[in-house]
């Protein structure tokens, strides 16, 4: 879990005792065999904590708001938060329902005009009407396919991990093992904290980026100024 920068080798544990009074240190293991292999990255377990549990909180705070914007996604319009492939089947499915429309608009004036006849105007009006209907079917079930892929994205458990320990006041094991994979000492005063969940947290990130993107009624984009700027703010304290 806690490892030197500059040999990437482990840190050990070290009591040292001084006038009756314990002190709890880590070093590096490299140095520790071998003082002329690495430096001792010395570092007090009491200042280790205390930087630890300031960085995560910040990353805690981070994805609870993540999370808010994933719940307001989900809360959504539909027409606002489809997404990627099923997003763009819509799209594309919404186009030709256009083109039908159109075309059964047309037929009308085609009729009064004599260019087709009563029966070829009925039916083909007939035609266009039972495709504009299927296609309409086919819309609403690819709307509700990108509403469980909200759903799912929205209620990662990855996401519970972080914001059940919103309150933490000290580290403990147990959420060291739950949130971060590694801690790398740099020196007494920089530490590098790798958290569990980065790829879901890009993931998630670029998710709700893409919904901002996407939005497209006035009304919507409104309610998601405050919130776009929350992101923007994501983004800068990572
Ligand atoms: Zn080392």
């Amino acid at each position: 879990m806690l490892f030197c920068d500059t040999c990437k080798n482990t840190m050990v544990r070290k009591i040292v005792r001084n006038k009756g009074k314990e002190y709890i240190y880590y070093i590096c293991s490299t140095y520790k065999s071998d003082k002329n292999k690495c430096t001792n990255h010395r570092i007090r377990d009491k200042a280790l904590r205390k930087t630890v549990l300031a960085v995560l909180k910040k990353q805690i705070n981070l994805i609870v708001e993540l999370d808010e914007l994933l719940n307001h996604i989900e809360k959504m319009p539909m027409d606002n938060t489809t997404y990627g492939k099923v997003d763009r089947r819509i799209v594309a499915k919404m186009k030709e329902l256009e083109k039908y429309n159109n075309l059964r608009a047309g037929l009308y004036g085609d009729f009064k005009a004599g260019v087709i006849t009563k029966s070829d105007y009925m039916e083909m009006k007939k035609d266009f009407e039972i495709r504009c209907n299927e296609i309409e079917k086919q819309i609403l079930e690819l709307e509700s396919r990108a509403k469980e892929l909200i759903k799912s994205k929205g209620k990662s458990a990855w996401i519970t991990n972080f914001t059940n320990n919103k309150n933490i006041t000290e580290i403990t094991r147990s959420i060291i093992v739950s949130l971060v994979e590694k801690i790398v000492v740099v020196d007494k005063k920089k530490i590098i904290i790798h958290f569990r969940f980065q790829d879901e947290y890009k993931d998630a990130i670029e998710y709700v980026e893409s919904i901002l993107q996407r939005s497209e009624s006035k009304d919507t984009k409104n309610k998601l100024k405050n919130i776009n700027n929350k992101f923007e703010n994501i983004k800068g304290g990572v």
